[in-house]
C-alpha cells in the first residue's frame, strides 16, 4: 500500500440471539471508505482479492488477460491497463484514511535521453516501457508536482460534515436516527433490546479488504466479516433472471459479429469465435468502475450489497446535496468516467472518459507542463482503439478461457469436454449494447458467460433450427 493506513472506531449493534450485526455507526471517515468502493475499477478488485472475486466468471477473464501472450496486445503497457486499471478518482482517494487503490498515479515515466532540450518534446507516460515519440522506452521514473484537489478544509473524501451514520447489514445507509433504528428493529423481528449488545471494532486494511470481498457477494457483510459467520460465508449471488423485454438497439448503433459454437446435446455455448472487438469489451470490463456497472446495469448488477451502497449514496444526495462534499464528488460514485485512453472505439456501451490532463514536472530545475501519452500507442502513432491486436481470431469459452484461435487447440478442447464434433452447431450472432449488457451482468453473475447472456429468444430459434425450420447460419439476435 502506497499511504500509511488509518484505523477507523466503528462501533456495531449486535442481535446476539440471531448472531448478526443490526447496523453499524460511525462517522464520515468509514463511509468514505465504504463509497469509495464504487472507484475501483473491477481489474483492481480482482488484483486486490488475490485473483479470488469469487464474481461469476471474473477471475477467469482476469486470469485470460494474464497468461495472453503480450505479442496479442497492442502494446506492453495493455497488459497493465486491463490487470491495474486507473482509477479516474484516485486524486481524490489517496486521501482516504485507508486507501485499497494502490496504484501509484504520481509516478510517471520518461525515457532516458531526456536532456534539457528533448524533455520538451519526448513524451510521459503513466504506465512504464512505452515507447517514446524519439524512438526509446520509457522506463525511468518522474514524478509529478501534484495539483492541489479537494483542499476545501480537509474535510472528508466524498461525505462532509460531523453526522454519524447508520449502515445496515446490507450496506444500506442514513444518517443516524433514532426512528429510523426503531423501523429497522421492527423488520428485523427484534422485540428486546435485551437481545441487543454495542460493540466497538477497530477497522484497518485488512477488515476493509474483507468487507470489499464479502460487498461483492454477500448480502450481510458486516456480519460475515464481523462476527464471521460462517454459514453465510458462501456467495449469494441472484439467479440470472429471464432478461426484461429491451428495445432492440438501432440500426445506427455499433455491433459486434461472433460465431458461436453450441453444443445441440446440452443446448449450451461450447465457444465462441470473435475478433479484437469481442475481446476488447470483454477485457474493457476489468477496467469499470463498480459505480459505472452499477449504474450501467440500472442497478441489478446483482454484485452482493453494492447496489444497495450505490442506492446509499444517491439515497443520501437526495435527502440533502449538504452531505456530500460537491457534485464532482457525487458524480465521481454515481457516474464514475473511465481514465485518459482507457476507452476502446468499438465499445458497445455508453461510458464518458475522462479527458487527458495536463500534468507540471520538474526536469534539471525548469518546470514542464506535459500530457500523458497514450499508453496503448507504440511511437505516438495510431492505434485500433482497444486492447487487443487487430486481425488475430480468438476463441473464448463458456467459462471465459480466452486464447488466441488454433484449430489445434479447438479440437483438444472439444475432446477434452467430451463433446462429439459432430454435435456442435455453428451460429452467427450479431451484438449490440442490450446483448453488451446481458454479457456484463452475465460475466458477473454466471460461469457459463455465452450460454447466459444469449437471449431465451435465440435459444428458442436454436431449437428451431435445430429442428430443420430454418436454414443454417441464419440466426442474429
Ligand atoms: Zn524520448
Amino acid at each position: 500500500m502506497t499511504s500509511v493506513s488509518k484505523r477507523h472506531f466503528v462501533e456495531l449493534l449486535i442481535d446476539k440471539k440471531r448472531n448478526r450485526v443490526v447496523f453499524a455507526e460511525s462517522d464520515k471517515d468509514f463511509v468514505d471508505v465504504l463509497f469509495s468502493f464504487l472507484t475501483l475499477p473491477l481489474g483492481t478488485v480482482v488484483h486486490l482479492l488475490g485473483n479470488r472475486s469469487l464474481l461469476g466468471a471474473i477471475d477467469e477473464l482476469y486470469s485470460s488477460a494474464e497468461s495472453l501472450d503480450p505479442i496479442y496486445l497492442n502494446s506492453i503497457p495493455c497488459k497493465s491497463m486491463i490487470l491495474r486499471p486507473r482509477s479516474a478518482a484516485w486524486v481524490h482517494c489517496k486521501r482516504l484514511g485507508i486507501n485499497l487503490d494502490d496504484s501509484d498515479p504520481e509516478v510517471f515515466y520518461r525515457c532516458r535521453t531526456w536532456s534539457e532540450f528533448s524533455a520538451r518534446t519526448c513524451c510521459i507516460s503513466s504506465y512504464p516501457n512505452c515507447l517514446c515519440s524519439c524512438g526509446q522506452v520509457m522506463d525511468t521514473i518522474i514524478t509529478t508536482v501534484l495539483p492541489v484537489v479537494g483542499e476545501e478544509g480537509g474535510d472528508g473524501v466524498f461525505v462532509k460534515g460531523v453526522t454519524r451514520f447508520m449502515i445496515g447489514d446490507d450496506l444500506g445507509l442514513q444518517p443516524v436516527s433514532m426512528a429510523e433504528s426503531l423501523v429497522l428493529f421492527k423488520n428485523l423481528g427484534i422485540r428486546d433490546g435485551n437481545d441487543l449488545e454495542k460493540t466497538t471494532v477497530l477497522v484497518g486494511i485488512d477488515e476493509i479488504l474483507k468487507l470489499l470481498e464479502r460487498s461483492l457477494v454477500s448480502k450481510t457483510p458486516l456480519t460475515d466479516v464481523f462476527l464471521h459467520n460462517a454459514d453465510n460465508l458462501e456467495s449469494q449471488h441472484c439467479m440470472i433472471q429471464a432478461r426484461e423485454k429491451h428495445q432492440m438497439t438501432s440500426t445506427e448503433s455499433k455491433r459486434i459479429n461472433l460465431k458461436l459454437f453450441l453444443s445441440n446435446e446440452s443446448s449450451k455455448v461450447v465457444y465462441a469465435e470473435a475478433k479484437e472487438d469481442f475481446v476488447n469489451l470483454l477485457f474493457s470490463f476489468l477496467t469499470f468502475p463498480l459505480g459505472l456497472i452499477v449504474k450501467l446495469l440500472n442497478k441489478r448488477s446483482c454484485m452482493g450489497s453494492i447496489d444497495n451502497l450505490y442506492d446509499s449514496v444517491e439515497a443520501l444526495c437526495s435527502v440533502s446535496s449538504d452531505y456530500m462534499k460537491s457534485e464532482e464528488c457525487m458524480n465521481m460514485l454515481l457516474s464514475p468516467k473511465l481514465p485518459p485512453y482507457f476507452g476502446c472505439s468499438s465499445q458497445l456501451l455508453k461510458i464518458d472518459e475522462m479527458l487527458p490532463q495536463k500534468h507540471m514536472i520538474r526536469f534539471n530545475g525548469v518546470k514542464l507542463d506535459k500530457v500523458e501519452m497514450n499508453p496503448r500507442c507504440q511511437n505516438s502513432g495510431s492505434e485500433n482503439g482497444g486492447f487487443v491486436k487487430s486481425l488475430v481470431t480468438f476463441m473464448v469459452t463458456d467459462e471465459m478461457l480466452i486464447t488466441p484461435f488454433s484449430p489445434i487447440a479447438g479440437v483438444h478442447m472439444i475432446n477434452k469436454m467430451i463433446i462429439p464434433i459432430n454435435c456442435l452447431e455453428e451460429v452467427a450472432v450479431s451484438i449490440g449494447e442490450v446483448e453488451a449488457l446481458n454479457l456484463l451482468k452475465a460475466c458477473l453473475n454466471s460461469r457459463k458467460v455465452l450460454s447466459d447472456f444469449i437471449s431465451p429468444n435465440l435459444l428458442a430459434l436454436l431449437e428451431e433450427k435445430w429442428s430443420g425450420q430454418l436454414p443454417s447460419h441464419s440466426i442474429v439476435s
